[in-house]
């Protein structure tokens, strides 16, 4: 009997990632893998993906130094860039691509710029058994999303001063959508001018598309598009994009551990939550908040066993769940219970819980085991 387990369908996301490319036939991929590719493993997402992306992107540099020595050698790019100086020597040294969004950023790269010019010639760098290398600099641009970035006007000053850095191999220009998902809301078409406008006097590459972009910006692939949740087959809002030919790549699966018989008008698990109105059974499956299964979870959201949807009833504990299978039901311990797959898409549960996809798959703990298949 397997308890809370992931299994990751490796065919599934092959087949999104070509998908995605027929959908950017003209732009090179960067693959976002940061949060443990989602919550899908890292490692075996890398596997599989190496060789049909061009690059990695990550938003901690822990998560670069992982891909870097799980053996890939291409490109990984910070998407936040380096936090501070010891992280940009890191950068330096293992050569990633980074995103400089801030005048902090800048003074520490010119800052080091300045030192491995004059020390170089002493052997200074060297002397501390580490090499230090020019990078590619994606110079992000706050084109409407006031999270990150520069502002418009600052490109220029930006540009010239990376452009004199010694450290700097390349720039290319960077931005994110904040409203991408909503087509007809007017913000992106505004997003995609400032973009255009602020790197309009430069041949350097650009990138803006996320998933959302992806999926329906096509004027705005650019020379890059930086696909995240759509490669696991997940939507990057709440409508399903199965319709669009993406397969989901994770199955939450776990068992039933207990089956029993429970009278009209007992309450069920902590806070006696939940009351049944009617003699029924209520299944006990092993998964809970501890797995990473919100324990907010209101009644009734939906999980499949033997093909059909049965409730969630009583309040989600640290290692179990109760549903209600119904008086006539057939269901046994053992029996496998998805809480979300290809049957029961994660839309729809994250809709009944009221969250995100992306926050229900990141938040998977360490205890849920992880299977791949082929
Ligand atoms: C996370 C992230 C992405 C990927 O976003 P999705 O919506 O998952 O496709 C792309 N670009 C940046 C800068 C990000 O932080």
């Amino acid at each position: 009997m397997k308890p809370a387990t992931a299994t990751i369908n490796g065919n599934a996301l092959r087949h999104n990632i070509e998908l995605i490319k027929s959908l950017a036939p003209h732009s090179k991929v960067c693959a976002v893998v940061k949060a443990n590719a989602y919550g899908q493993g890292i490692s075996r997402v890398i596997h599989n993906l190496a060789d049909k992306v061009d690059a990695f992107g990550v938003a901690r540099i822990k998560e670069a130094l992982t891909i870097q020595e799980s053996g890939y050698g291409g490109k990984i790019l910070l998407l936040e860039g380096f936090f501070d100086r010891e992280e940009l020597l890191k950068t330096l040294s293992r050569r990633f691509d980074t995103v400089i969004h801030s005048l902090e950023q800048l003074e520490l790269l010119e800052e080091a710029g300045r030192e491995w010019q004059t020390e170089q010639a002493k052997g200074f760098w060297q002397r501390k058994a580490k090499i230090y290398f020019p990078i590619n600099i994606w110079l992000k641009i706050d084109t409407g999303m006031h999270r990150l970035g520069i502002h418009p006007e600052q490109v220029p000053e930006f540009y010239q001063r990376l452009q004199a850095c010694p450290l700097v191999e390349s720039i290319q220009f960077v931005s994110h959508f904040s409203r991408a998902d909503e087509p007809d809301c007017g913000y992106t078409e505004k997003q995609i001018a400032t973009f255009e406008t602020a790197t309009a006097p430069y041949s350097a590459q650009k990138s803006i598309s996320a998933s959302s972009g992806i999926l329906y910006w096509q004027q705005a692939h650019y020379d890059w598009v930086r696909p995240g949740v759509i490669m696991h087959g997940i939507s990057p809002h709440s409508r399903p994009i199965t319709d669009l030919g993406f397969k989901p790549v994770m199955t939450l699966s776990s068992s039933l551990i207990a089956v029993r018989t429970h009278k009209a008008g007992e309450p069920v698990g902590y806070g006696g939550a939940w009351v049944s109105e009617k003699d029924t059974k209520i299944g006990v499956v092993a998964i809970g908040y501890g797995d990473g299964y919100p324990r907010n979870t209101p009644e009734g959201t939906p999980v499949l066993i033997n093909g059909r949807k049965v409730p969630i009833v009583g309040r989600v504990s640290m290692d179990m769940m109760t549903v209600d299978l119904g008086a006539e039901s057939h269901d046994k311990v053992g029996d496998e219970v998805i809480l979300w797959g290809e049957d029961l898409l994660i839309e729809e549960v994250a809709a009944a819980i009221g969250v995100i996809n992306y926050e229900l798959i990141t938040k998977l703990t360490p205890r849920v085991i992880t299977e791949y298949q082929d």
